[in-house]
């Protein structure tokens, strides 16, 4: 990791980020705040947890122009209040060292009159939800949108998501020409990136893969046999020491139910889903943020951007048929230079999404859930199905050794137990072709990790050798 020193920002702004304990760049903020410092224009991939909200934030605070006082320069929309009261935090820990700065919250949390209040000053940034700053925006609040600089969208795909894409289009026909235009998003579809060529004609920046969630996270499928999915979660949560356990569920009786369960089990847990009321919501991630809790209980909607701190454990009672909500939870942890484990629980009959998942490339291990201990299983049933339609195409040879088995526990009198010995014979042979086909499965596993882990490492080598260039 390289330094702020090297990023071309000024002194106060290193300053404050050592303030801040922010002490070395991530590689988003290493790739992005260069380009954004010269004003030019990109999309952005970037990991959950990677640091991106600083990437846009440091180049924007250090390249407000002080001297023009009253005059807005740069507007951030995220998709939910909740990221964007998070990136107003994030942006109001600069003041202390930039004083003359000013930024400003909308969105659809505060009274409509608290929006307007005190809008003869601009603030040099706003933040906001689509909704709340289109309509401070129309009213032209006094806001002058002529030196408007910058315009952030954040999460893009979940803006694009919501159907917040007309509101952004309005805002941005009002916006000078001549405007730099910094796009953020988890993931990047064909649909979204079609959207955005309206807003961006060049300077297109793709940093990470597909789908990427913290490196730093490790990804168990667990069996829980078929248990009751409440019963499997309580024992689970007995089998392991946990920190900040996320428990995700994709409907909302799910979620319900196992908020249920924990409450009856006594165990310290809140519920966040999108039934809550709207002051009810922003009390309750307050007290998630403040550490009241060992357990939330939520549904997709925490999964996306929300920074809470210390998450050691994702736990997915299922998985959602959307699988990049998938990367958005096990994004939870692991987040900038922290580790995490994020569990799935699965059985026989639910193997599809799983499957799907490691066939993308996420790096599962496997337990099983006996009792009230979690045991490795070295195969997971993925591999376990596979052995299972192997054993019929494999049988004939089985068949044949079987056959002899047999013969040699025949004597010519039949004596007492020769039934029993028979049935023991060919259970040794079955055993023996059972053991045969796992040693074989577990070797393939071994050499499809290998491959992937070797391939993972030369890709890292070529990004960093693209990187050097
Ligand atoms: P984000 O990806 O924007 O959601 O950020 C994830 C977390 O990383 C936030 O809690 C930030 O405070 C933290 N963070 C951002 N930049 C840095 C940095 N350069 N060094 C250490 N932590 C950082």
């Amino acid at each position: 990791m390289g330094s702020f020193k090297s990023l071309a920002l000024s002194e106060t702004m290193i300053s404050s980020l050592a303030r801040q304990g922010y002490l070395s760049p991530s590689p988003v903020q290493e790739r992005v705040i260069p380009k954004a410092l010269k004003g030019q224009s990109l999309v952005c991939q970037s990991e959950t947890g990677s640091g991106k909200t600083h990437s846009f934030l440091i180049p924007i605070i250090d390249s407000i122009d002080f001297s023009k006082n009253n005059s807005l320069q740069a507007i951030i929309i995220a998709p939910s209040r909740e990221l964007a009261r998070q990136i107003y935090t994030f942006a109001s820990a600069f003041i202390a060292d930039f004083p003359s700065l000013k930024v400003r919250l909308f969105s659809s949390e505060m009274e409509k009159e608290q929006n307007e209040e005190g809008l003869s000053k601009a603030p040099h940034i706003v933040i906001g939800t689509p909704g709340r700053l289109g309509e401070v925006l129309d009213r032209d609040y006094s806001l002058d949108l002529h030196e408007v600089r910058t315009l952030v969208l954040d999460e893009a795909d979940m803006l694009m998501e919501f159907g917040y894409f007309d509101e952004i289009d309005s805002l941005f026909d009002k916006l000078p020409e001549r405007k730099q235009t910094m796009v953020f998003s988890a993931t990047l579809n064909e649909g979204l990136t079609s959207k955005l060529s309206r807003y961006i004609s060049s300077s297109f920046l793709y940093e990470g893969k597909d789908n990427k969630t913290a490196t730093r996270v490790r990804h168990h499928l667990v069996d829980v046999k078929h248990a009751p999915i409440e019963d499997a979660l309580i024992r689970f949560l007995k089998s392991r020491p946990i920190y900040l356990g996320l428990i995700f569920a994709s409907k909302k009786e799910g979620a319900n139910a196992a908020y249920a369960a924990l409450k009856k089990a006594k165990l310290n847990a809140v519920l966040f889903t999108g039934d809550l009321e709207d002051r009810e919501r922003k009390k309750t991630i307050k007290s998630i943020k403040e550490n009241r809790y060992q357990y939330i209980v939520c549904s997709d909607l925490l999964a996306r951007g929300i920074d809470i701190e210390d998450v050691s454990d994702v736990i997915s009672l299922d998985l959602p048929s959307d699988s990049a909500y998938y990367y958005h939870r096990a994004g939870r942890t692991g987040r900038f230079d922290k580790e995490g484990d994020s569990w799935v629980f699965y059985n026989r009959d639910s193997l599809r999404r799983p499957k799907e998942l490691l066939e993308a490339g996420v790096p599962f291990d496997y337990y099983e859930l006996r009792g009230e201990t979690l045991v490795p299983d070295e195969l997971g049933l993925i591999e376990k199905k596979k052995f299972t339609i192997k054993k019929n195409w494999e049988s004939e040879e089985q068949l044949k050794d079987i056959k002899i088995a047999k013969a040699k526990s025949r004597s010519k009198k039949v004596k007492p137990g020769y039934k029993k010995k028979t049935k023991e014979a060919i259970e040794r042979v079955k055993g023996k072709y059972r053991r045969k086909a796992i040693k074989e499965a577990v070797k393939k596993n071994k050499e499809e990790g290998y491959r992937k882990q070797a391939a993972r490492k030369a890709e890292t080598q070529a990004n960093k050798k693209n990187k050097r260039r």
